[in-house]
């Protein structure tokens, strides 16, 4: 199994980073390492390197935290963009911005960030709270691949963005909300994307506040109870999907 996005160098992993991703080898065939700030993408782009063929880093910045400074982030993916398979996480988010002027800069901003992947060809990881339909006219006329990362907008929009040949990421989300069950249970197989969101959306935060890779695992028994198939191959069909979307060059498929 594939998690497509997890913030393994956030801060929240510093004490024990090297016993979570042995435990992820024991369970996963890859992990993707989203960024959204540039301390943490110089930091996973060095956590990568130590483990060539299963770890996997995106380098992006956060709409409303990824700090004052896009075009240092946007250096930094140009000067890597060999090592990283996704520009990501960028987008909007209304949800923490209701202030006019602060969403026209964000857009501003995507759009740089939507250009840069364009010019480098590599897929898009889109952060889009509360503002799911403005993300998705942004980006529905480009050519890249285009991943709805956590996406929690209406059933319809996602039916479009799938539609429209892009990928919705179904989160651990799936385990608490009857929104997300519904997009799962729309989603054709061959779009089927997992992600943890790691460390955020633990499915127990009083037994543990942190969430884990592994944790798709549980999103798949849920997925396979809603589609009435097996987990086994959803988890086997995310994970196809995770490969061909990112072109990953898994060392243990
Ligand atoms: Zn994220």
């Amino acid at each position: 199994m594939i998690d497509i996005h997890a913030h393994l160098c956030f801060g929240d992993y510093d004490k024990d980073l090297d016993e979570v991703i042995a435990k992820c080898k024991e369970e996963l065939a890859g992990v993707i390492v989203g960024t959204a700030r540039y301390e943490e993408g110089m930091k996973a782009l060095s956590t990568v390197s130590k483990h060539p063929g299963f770890l996997f880093p995106t380098l992006g910045f956060h709409p409303t935290e990824g700090g004052k400074d896009p075009e240092k982030i946007m250096e930094l993916i140009k000067s890597n963009s060999g090592k990283i398979v996704g520009v990501g996480e960028v987008g909007l988010d209304y949800h923490w911005e209701k202030d006019q002027e602060k969403q026209r800069i964000q857009k501003e901003r995507f759009s740089k960030f939507i250009e840069l992947a364009e010019k480098l060809s590599k897929p898009l990881v889109i952060h889009s709270w509360d503002a799911e339909s403005e993300c998705f006219e942004m980006v529905k006329n480009s050519k890249v691949k285009v991943i709805f990362h956590c996406f929690s907008g209406r059933r319809e929009l996602a039916k479009e963005i799938v539609s429209r040949g892009f990928y919705i990421s179904i989160s651990t989300q799936v385990l608490f909300s009857k929104n997300i069950r519904k997009i799962a249970k729309d989603m054709p197989l061959d779009k089927l994307l997992l992600e943890t969101d790691s460390p955020f959306l633990s499915p127990d935060k009083e037994k543990d506040p942190r969430n884990y890779p592994w944790n798709i695992k549980l999103s798949a028994e849920k997925i396979a109870e809603i589609k009435n198939i097996s987990k086994e191959e959803i988890l086997e069909k995310a994970k196809e999907n995770a490969i061909r979307v990112f072109d990953l060059k898994i060392a243990r498929a």
